[in-house]
């Protein structure tokens, strides 16, 4: 598919279209932050919305939650971020540039002054970001940004238990911002400070963690197709015991070939009872989950799919983007499936100084818009081959122009982004 793609080409067209910005721009920046402009924003929820049909509306055994980001510092304590949460760092003796040890295209050398032999012994930093809540500073009004949306999904397991039970497995989804204060944050949104994660824990009897592990695989290629992403372009790594996280028993992480390499997409993690066993020793609340019908108890263990908002969007911009010759003029568009693009339809008055021509279009908008909430961009700038180039960028699957036929007979010109072919429908048909 698109595997030459430049990294440059994808934040260039962001930019330049109003998809993502640097963060706090105006003011020189704040590393590892974006904004997302009026067609980031869409693409972005078009990807969370995708994710929440697929995984929380389409079935029966998920529960969505939503928690609170500040939580009590006990939950990281017991879940083992205070301690262990860390990247390896390290500090240039010249510079004094610092940087994470196991990212380092050369473990000798500074990527920042090019000096050698300079680095200090590898510190463990812990990522996340510290904070107060209320107005007295000391150690017992510490909290954290949470790291991952996970822990939020445990604390409420009780909850959903009490007021539901769900029989096993059953899955609790949860979308939101995580905080990590990477050492070296790069490579556009790929690896940010604050970014936006899609998790599931899903609950499982102890005997039959196999099964959902599997499940889950094949959930999560759905989600990558369902994505528009070329299968070929993701590939599963099978972590080994040493790279894994500290509560997982196995981890398999799907990468993709990013214009970077291949690189992390998401994490699928078996946690064990892990986290709600911590949740069970340090809170004195019971975490065991009885069969109904039964005396069985036990603490239910997890599979967890966890994905990244940025990491999708950036793999789907990246397979998207083409470029190609229309007319002898280089072209750029991006391929988006019909339910991603930011903009579904984009209308067009053929002359925008006929008014008979405007009144139509915009009957056809105001139609349009009823079908695709905020999803209809109405345009009228410049000559109809600008508009298209512009559409094209934006990946706007097609555009409709009225023109003086369509007062004659009802039918307007629907243009195809991927082939430009232009065929003549009837309104009602769209
Ligand atoms: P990496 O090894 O790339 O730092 P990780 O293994 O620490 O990632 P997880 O803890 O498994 O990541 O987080 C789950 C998912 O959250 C990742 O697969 C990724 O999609 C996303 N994610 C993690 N860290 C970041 C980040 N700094 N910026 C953007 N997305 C991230």
């Amino acid at each position: 598919m698109n595997s030459d793609v430049k990294l440059e080409d994808i934040v260039s067209l962001a930019k330049r279209r109003g998809f993502i910005w640097q963060g706090s721009e105006v003011y020189g920046g704040l590393r590892g932050t974006w904004d997302y402009g009026p067609l980031g924003v869409q693409l972005k929820r078009n990807i969370m919305n995708l994710w929440w049909q697929m995984f929380v509306d389409a079935r029966d055994d998920m529960y969505g939650v939503d928690a609170a980001i500040l939580m009590n510092q006990k939950v990281w304590q017991a879940s083992g971020h205070v301690d262990t949460f860390t990247d390896p760092l390290v500090e240039c003796s010249s510079c004094k540039g610092r940087f994470r040890a196991d990212k380092l295209d050369d473990p000798n050398k500074c990527p920042t002054c090019g000096e050698t032999d300079i680095f200090s012994e590898p510190k463990q930093f812990n990522m996340m970001f510290k904070t107060n809540v209320g107005p007295v500073a000391d150690e017992n009004s510490v909290s954290y940004l949470r790291p991952e949306t996970a822990q939020g999904i445990f604390t409420n397991y009780k909850n959903v238990i009490d007021t539901f039970y769900p029989d096993l497995p059953f899955g609790l989804a949860q979308v939101g911002k995580a905080f990590r204060n990477e050492i070296s944050p790069r490579d556009f949104v790929f690896r940010s400070r604050e970014f936006e994660q899609m998790e599931i824990e899903f609950f499982v009897h102890p005997d039959r963690w196999q099964e959902s592990f599997d499940h889950w695989v094949t959930e999560c290629k759905r989600f990558f197709d369902a994505l528009g992403l070329d299968p070929s372009m993701v590939h599963e790594l099978e972590v080994p015991k040493d790279d894994r996280a500290h509560y997982s028993k196995r981890t398999i992480d799907f990468e993709f070939d990013y214009p970077i390499g291949r690189e992390e997409l998401m994490g699928l993690a078996y946690r064990t009872d892990f986290d709600l066993k911590n949740i069970h020793d340090n809170s004195g609340k019971n975490m065991e989950y009885r069969v109904k019908g039964s005396d069985e108890t036990f603490i239910p263990h997890v599979i967890e799919p966890s994905f990244g908002v940025e990491r999708a969007l950036m793999a789907v911009l990246c397979s998207s983007y083409r470029e190609d010759e229309q007319n002898g003029e280089k072209r750029v568009y991006l391929a988006l499936s019909e339910h991603l693009a930011p903009v579904r339809y984009a209308v067009s008055p053929l002359l925008k100084n006929k008014p008979e021509l405007v009144e139509k279009a915009r009957e056809v908008y105001a139609s349009l818009s009823k079908k695709y909430p905020g999803r209809v961009m109405w345009d009228d700038n410049g000559n109809i081959g600008k508009r298209y180039r512009r559409q094209d960028e934006i990946g706007t699957p097609e555009c409709v122009v009225i023109d003086f036929d369509t007062l004659e007979d009802g039918t307007v010109t629907v243009r195809d982004r991927d082939t430009t072919k232009q065929n003549r429908k009837i309104i009602e048909e769209i």
